[in-house]
């Protein structure tokens, strides 16, 4: 398929003050700036929908959603696929499975990544998946991810990540459908966690060193 234009932030680009915006008290020390406002993040979102409803037309998709970062963008992705599947000639019929994935900490060196919880596995085959994932950094997970997917031999895999950053440490896995590409910073909000805080966050936020240190594990 052909990969639609992402929208780049830039690396200069300083965001919003957050006293422009409504942050939790308990964060407003810990964060540096509001790089995607909530808004920003739905209007995103809404235009990746109406691509994945062109692309798929009337095929039955699986959406897998990544936990926990993922669970968000997932969440609003599917709403507004499903308000379009209400509104229109055509629909596409979903299903719904959730993943969590873990690396094998203690042998680095296989790369190994373990998925917990979700149905087997084994019910993706012959179906059209999109994995639903809230960044790409390096691309490792989602390589290793890709890799786990085709042994249960799927019918197509498509991949939809809200960010992709910026990085030469890059392995040039890319989405197909993809929100924003940022500068090589540390985000946190819109399910988007540091040390699992920062989850109950609306706004995409740029951490500080303050938020680093009182949060570090
Ligand atoms: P990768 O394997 O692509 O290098 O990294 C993927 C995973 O690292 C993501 O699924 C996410 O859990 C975590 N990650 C990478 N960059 C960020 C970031 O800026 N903020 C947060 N919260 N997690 C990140």
């Amino acid at each position: 398929i052909v990969q639609e234009a992402i929208m780049e932030i830039e690396d200069n680009f300083t965001g919003y003050s957050l006293d422009k915006f409504c942050i939790p008290k308990h964060y407003e020390e810990d964060l540096d700036h509001v790089l995607i406002p909530y808004g920003l993040i739905q209007d995103r979102i809404e235009r990746l929908a109406r691509d994945i409803v062109q692309e798929f037309g009337n095929k039955p998709i699986v959406a897998l959603c990544v936990l926990k970062g993922g669970y968000k963008f997932f969440s609003d992705l599917l709403d507004k696929i499903q308000l379009l599947n209400r509104n229109s000639t055509e629909s596409i019929p979903i299903c719904i499975d959730f993943i969590r994935l873990k690396s094998y900490e203690d042998d680095q060196s296989t790369g190994q990544i373990k998925v917990i919880g979700g149905d087997n596995l084994n019910n993706l085959s012959g179906k059209n998946v999109l994995i639903v994932e809230d960044i790409i950094d390096t691309g490792g997970t989602m390589k290793k991810l890709l890799q786990l997917l085709e042994a249960y031999k799927p019918k197509s895999i498509r991949v939809a990540s809200l960010l992709v950053k910026r990085t030469s440490r890059s392995n040039g896995v890319k989405a197909d459908y993809a929100g924003f590409e940022i500068p090589d910073r540390f985000v946190v909000g819109y399910a988007l966690d540091f040390n699992e805080y920062f989850r109950d966050l609306s706004h995409i936020c740029v951490i500080n060193d303050k938020g680093q240190k009182k949060y570090a594990s």
